[in-house]
């Protein structure tokens, strides 16, 4: 599991609108195979690179094994800055770069999504390419798609879904009521805006949330709705009438008894640990809490509910919308969320318990969950 199974580098060029033909990178990773098709996102930005890629496909490898989807651990993505091209540019790199991985994408072998700058146009694109290059439709190729294209109903909200299902699990292993207990949310984009309103619906209070431009806090709980319009009008949280402007540096010493991160990796390191005033953190984020915090964190009996578990609700979503296109049958809302939520309950299940009975942190629990369900699928194929 140290070691990728393979690493593609592509060259992805590309006629800018002016004339111009620019050569990109690209890369596709399969980290982990064994239990099922590749499954992972492809992520547009400026300073991708090939290390990267292979770690988020190994967390991908983890990830899907936690809540024990049949998939194996990939990722993808293009060194580019999405935000300096036009449509028709970006169109362009999608369907060259998805030219350039054609030969290890398939239903049965790597089903991309999307991940950080790349949404459901960008795989509408991607499916497009694939069909006219099979000549013909290929159900289940990729997911995450527009709804027009066989897409899934609830694949946008899934994984602050999964993440707020986490924390009412954790809330309630750890003897808590959910209703009344006071959360900060760091981020306020696809993961934390959703998030903050399931939460609020919960009966929580959303005392502080921060974006890249700044935080508010209200200790009376903040209203979310408001906050939402304010946002959406202004651009960012920053400046809401209905709180009080916050040094984003202080989110994490804001009294509460819940921190979500939502945002960005390395989000919370050693001094922000010293000083978080929550007594539970669940990681929407992937990777928010650095090593050293890690070790911070569990020597003050802060309960950590790590990445690979409390976000896997969107590549559960995205194997729902998998099973779905090969099926040839879309599901009713109410069965998604059935399905979804049970499969977070009973994946946290699994990890709380065997926390408890190793003696360990969530962390490390939910990656011995994860290595084992690998490795009995490395055996039954003959390799061990
Ligand atoms: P997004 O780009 O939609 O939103 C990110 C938010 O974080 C924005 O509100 C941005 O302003 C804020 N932010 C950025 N820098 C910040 C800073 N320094 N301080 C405070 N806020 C800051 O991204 P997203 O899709 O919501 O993803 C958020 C995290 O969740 C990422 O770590 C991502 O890898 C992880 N994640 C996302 C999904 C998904 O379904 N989108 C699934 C699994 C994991």
């Amino acid at each position: 599991l140290l070691h990728p199974e393979r690493v593609v580098e592509v060259a992805v060029p590309v006629r800018l609108d002016r004339g111009e033909v620019v050569v990109f990178t690209g890369w596709r990773v399969h980290h982990n195979l064994a239990r099922g098709p590749a499954k992972g996102g492809i992520r547009f930005h400026p300073a991708l690179t090939a290390g990267e890629v292979v770690a988020l496909a190994a967390d991908m490898t983890l990830k899907t094994a936690v809540v024990d989807i049949p998939f194996g651990g990939g990722k993808g993505g293009v060194r580019c800055d999405p935000a300096a091209l036009s449509l028709g540019e970006l169109e362009r790199l999608t369907r060259r770069y998805t030219v350039g991985i054609a030969s290890l994408l398939g239903p049965d072998r790597d089903v991309p999504a999307p991940d950080v700058n790349t949404d459901e146009r960008v795989m509408a694109w991607l499916q497009d390419t694939v069909d006219l290059l099979q000549g013909g439709a290929v159900p289940g190729v990729v997911t995450g798609k527009p709804l027009a294209v066989g897409g899934m109903r609830l694949h946008s909200g899934a994984t602050a879904s999964g993440v707020v299902r986490c924390v009412r699990a954790a809330l309630s292993a750890l003897g808590r009521p959910v209703a009344g207990q006071r959360v900060v949310v760091q981020g306020f984009g696809k993961v934390g805006r959703p998030l903050a309103f399931l939460l609020a619906s919960a009966g929580c209070r959303v005392v502080a949330v921060a974006d890249v431009a700044g935080a508010t806090w209200n200790p009376a709980g903040l209203d979310v709705g408001a906050l939402a319009s304010h946002a959406d009008r202004t651009g960012s949280v920053a400046g809401f009438a209905g709180g009080a402007a916050l040094d984003p540096a202080e989110l994490w010493a804001v009294e509460a008894d819940v921190a979500v991160p939502a945002a960005l990796e390395g989000a919370i390191d050693r001094s922000q640990a010293e000083t978080l005033r929550a007594r539970l953190v669940v990681e929407a984020a992937n990777g928010p809490v650095t090593p050293a915090a890690d070790e911070v964190l569990a020597r003050r009996g802060v309960t950590v509910v790590p990445d690979i578990l409390a976000n896997a609700g969107g590549v559960t979503a995205s194997y729902f919308e998998w099973a779905q296109n090969r099926q040839g049958y879309r599901w009713e809302e109410a069965l998604v969320a059935e399905r979804l939520g049970r499969t977070m309950d009973e994946a946290f299940q699994t990890v709380w318990v065997r926390a408890e009975d190793l003696g360990v942190s969530l962390r490390d629990a939910a990656g011995v969950v994860a290595v084992e369900r690998v490795a009995a699928a490395l055996e039954a194929r003959g390799v061990f």
